[in-house]
Formats: C-alpha cells, structure tokens, sequence
C-alpha cells in the first residue's frame, strides 16, 4: 500500500519503540518523514532505518514539553517538505510505581509536562498548518492508562486519560475544517520505555486497595519479562491475546488512522491491546 504519497509525516518519540515502528511504516507507504526526538542519536538511527527501507527521513532534535521546541519542529517539517499531513504525537515516559500520595511534585511535573503539555503543544504548533491546508490527520498516543486506572501509575494515568480528553476536544475544534485527530491506547509493546521502570510497586502494604495492587504487579511482571526478553505468555493472564504486542502493531493502527480508510474517524481512542480493554 502506499496511501501516504507525496505526504509529511512528523512523528515525535520516533528515535525508538512506537514511534520509530510509525515512522518506517509511513516511509514504507510513501511518507517524507520528520523524525523527532529529545535524543539525537537513536533518532539519526531512524533516519538511516527509514532511508534503508527507500523512504525520505530528516531528524530534528525536540524536547515535546518545550513549545519553541516543538514550533521549530513543525517550521522543519514545513521548510524541507512543503507541509505537513499527517501528525503522530507519540513521546512519552513512564515512572517508577508509587501512590499518588506519594508522587513527588517535580515528578509529577516533569510526566505530565512531557505526556500531556507535549501532545498539546504538537497539536498547537501542527493545527494551524493543516487548517490552512484544509486537510490534516493527527494520532496521540495515549494508553490502557488513559482508559482505566493503574494502581502505581497516578500521573502516567492522569497524563493520558488527559491525552483521551485533549484528542477528542480537538477532533470536534477541527473536524468541519478537514482534519481529523484521534488516539491510539496501547496495550503493553516490547520497547525501551519500561526500562524506566524503578524499584518496581514499592511498598504493597501502601497500595490500598487490591486491584492496584494487581495492576502493580501485573506491570512488574510484564516489565520484568519485557527487559529478559523473557515472554513466557503461560502467566499473561491479564491480556487475553496472551502475548505483548510488537511496536509495528502499533503502527499499522495508527497508519491506519491516517489514512483515507478512516476518513470518517475522528475523535476517537483505539485501544490497540490484545483485547484487555473487552476485559
Ligand atoms: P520508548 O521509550 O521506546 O520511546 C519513547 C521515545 O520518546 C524515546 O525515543 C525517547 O527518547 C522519546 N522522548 C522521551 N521524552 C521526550 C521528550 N521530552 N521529547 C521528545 N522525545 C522524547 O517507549 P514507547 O513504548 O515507544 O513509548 C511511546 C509512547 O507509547 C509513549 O507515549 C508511551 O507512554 C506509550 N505507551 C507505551 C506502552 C508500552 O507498553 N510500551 C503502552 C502504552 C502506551
């Protein structure tokens, strides 16, 4: 397929995980593709990843809690290719597992400055360029966090349940205007963002009540066997596919979002997850 011909994508986070598996898929279907990420070296990696595959890649150091940042991005995009038409706001980090009595200020600060002030200032800084062009599909990445509580996860989850909510008010500002913003919620994807996993759940006497306390674990357990490698699915009781999803999984879901196959679709979050949200 090759929906995204003579189109620009920007995908931030795109130096590993999600967002680079997104950023080869829209090569592979024709996109010129800004790579974007706070870190420069696995981000040029991408680059050649992309021009390996035949596709046309320019890397640009961001920092999505940084608007200028973010609005030099956006300038790149449009200064090398003319435009931009399709968006994947994807940068996240995740944190150690405390309760949310317990979440330090500065952390809390510094996730939610990076998962929900990052997605909102790539949408401040990519909206006005696809009004003015009258066409535009954007995808967030949000979370099973965004969906449902996690127990451990206080501001990792209020960061994307705030991604839920900021992808659906802008889909319903842009929608008569010939943009289309919506959401994928992975399910948990082998990539690097686990190893920012810390000391594991903490205190299990501190998690109150005993469903966060299983989610906390539960999380442990994939994090655990996503840094061994390790994917013995016989325990994965919790996602019903009994397996962790590839980070290309994620991107066909979200090429498919950007593309006319779902020109109807806006405002929405898929849940992209093995079937743990049907749970
Ligand atoms: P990853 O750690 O492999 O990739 C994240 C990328 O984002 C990295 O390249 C990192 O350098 C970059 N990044 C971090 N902070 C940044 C910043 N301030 N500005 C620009 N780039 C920054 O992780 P991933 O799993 O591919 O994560 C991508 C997204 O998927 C995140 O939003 C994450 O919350 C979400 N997600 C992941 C999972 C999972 O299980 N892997 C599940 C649900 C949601």
């Amino acid at each position: 397929m090759n929906r995204f011909d003579g189109k620009t994508a920007v995908v931030t986070g795109a130096g590993s995980g999600i967002g680079r598996a997104s950023a080869l898929r829209f090569a592979e279907e024709g996109a010129n593709v800004v790579v974007a990420d706070v870190a420069e070296e696995s981000g040029r990696e991408t680059v050649e990843l992309v021009e390996e595959v035949g596709g046309d890649a320019t890397f640009v150091t961001v920092d999505v809690s940084d608007l200028s940042s973010v609005e030099r991005m956006v300038e790149v995009a449009v200064e090398t290719y003319g435009g931009l038409d399709l968006a994947h706001n994807n940068a996240g980090i995740l944190t150690d597992f405390v309760e949310v009595s317990d979440i330090t200020e500065a952390d809390w600060d510094r996730l939610l400055d990076v998962n929900l002030k990052g997605v909102w200032a790539c949408m401040k800084a990519e909206l006005p360029v696809m009004n003015e062009q009258g066409s535009g599909a954007i995808v967030n990445t949000a979370s099973e966090a965004g969906l449902v509580g996690m127990g451990g996860l206080g501001s990792y989850s209020a960061s994307k349940h705030g991604v839920v909510g900021l992808t659906k008010t802008a889909a319903l500002e842009n929608a008569s205007r010939g943009v289309r913003v919506n959401a994928i919620a992975p399910g948990p994807t082998k990539t690097n963002i686990q190893s920012g996993l810390g000391g594991g759940p903490g205190d299990a006497s501190s998690i109150a009540l005993l469903d966060r306390l299983r989610t906390a674990v539960r999380l442990l357990r994939i994090a655990v066997r996503t840094l061994r490698a390790d994917f013995d699915t016989s325990a994965m009781r919790d996602v019903p596919m009994d397996r962790i999803a590839d980070p290309e999984e994620m991107a066909g879901a979200v090429a498919f979002l950007c593309s006319d196959d779902a020109s109807y679709v806006t405002g929405h979050t898929i849940p992209v997850d093995g079937g743990q949200a049907a749970d």
